[in-house]
């Protein structure tokens, strides 16, 4: 028996977006492994085993990924919007530097619906200029690092896009973000809140910095703070085209 694994991204929460590349790797999956909200997503069937864990558990679920792979069972390890973005997929190739026993097992990356599109296209165009994405966390990388690359982002004029804003672990760092973004003299500019997007709890809100509270976000929150062309036609948000 030849096994696999499929590193599959389920997009924001609605199932209509979930691409069909990822639903024909679940239909023939033998095993479904990742964060346990997510492994919920998937129907439960006859013969499937489903394997929720931890969310911290990111590196030691790779690697049980990788074994049951290797073992021949046909593994689809799921991610929430795409699985290369702050994801798995990242966390599968690390295993895999650090197990080269596993250099034989058949990997696929299937990309989903990434967070800041589905909450892009429920605004507008926010981000059809140049733009970036910056994770919140600092699980894995030093504040400093974090708010080094926002002020050269705010400098460099690009839109922004913020994953992980805000957490019951770090209640105080996106009021900082805010604020370092208001000393970087982004006050004026548009920030959109994307909370829960294309799930039933959805809520979109788009103010200027400067009237932005940290409360607005929380872990199920995108945010996207406009360049300092992002403007409003009627009730859209959009990013012109051009720059000078
Ligand atoms: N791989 C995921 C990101 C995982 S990091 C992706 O590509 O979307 C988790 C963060 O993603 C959350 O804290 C939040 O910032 C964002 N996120 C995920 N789903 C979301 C949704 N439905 N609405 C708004 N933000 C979401």
């Amino acid at each position: 028996m030849t096994g696999s694994l499929a590193i599959a991204g389920l997009g924001p929460g609605d199932a209509a977006l979930i691409t069909p590349e990822v639903s024909a790797a679940l239909a023939e999956a033998s095993d479904v492994l990742g964060y346990a909200s997510y492994v919920a997503r998937v129907p439960a069937r006859q013969g499937l085993r489903l394997h929720p864990s931890d969310n911290r558990m990111e590196l030691s679920r790779a690697s049980e990924a990788l074994k049951l792979a290797a073992e021949g069972r046909k593994v689809v390890l799921v991610s929430s919007g795409d699985p290369g973005v702050f994801a798995m997929a990242s966390a599968v190739f690390e295993a895999l530097e650090a197990s080269p026993d596993y250099s034989d097992v058949a990997i696929r990356v299937l990309p989903g619906v990434t967070a800041m599109l589905a909450a892009a296209a429920r605004a507008g165009a926010p981000l059809g200029h140049d733009f970036c994405a910056i994770n919140l966390s600092d699980n894995l990388k030093p504040w400093e690092l974090i708010e080094r690359r926002l002020r050269l982002a705010a400098e460099a004029d690009f839109s922004i896009a913020l994953y992980n804003p805000r957490s019951a672990s770090r209640p105080d760092g996106f009021a900082r973000v805010l604020d370092l973004l208001r000393d970087a003299g982004c006050g004026e500019r548009l920030i959109i809140f994307a909370h829960a997007v294309t799930t039933p709890k959805e809520r979109i809100e788009t103010l200027r910095l400067d009237d932005a509270r940290a409360e607005m976000a929380d872990m199920s929150s995108l945010v996207i703070i406009g360049n300092s062309a992002t403007r409003r036609v009627g009730r859209w948000v959009y990013a012109p085209r051009r720059a000078s």
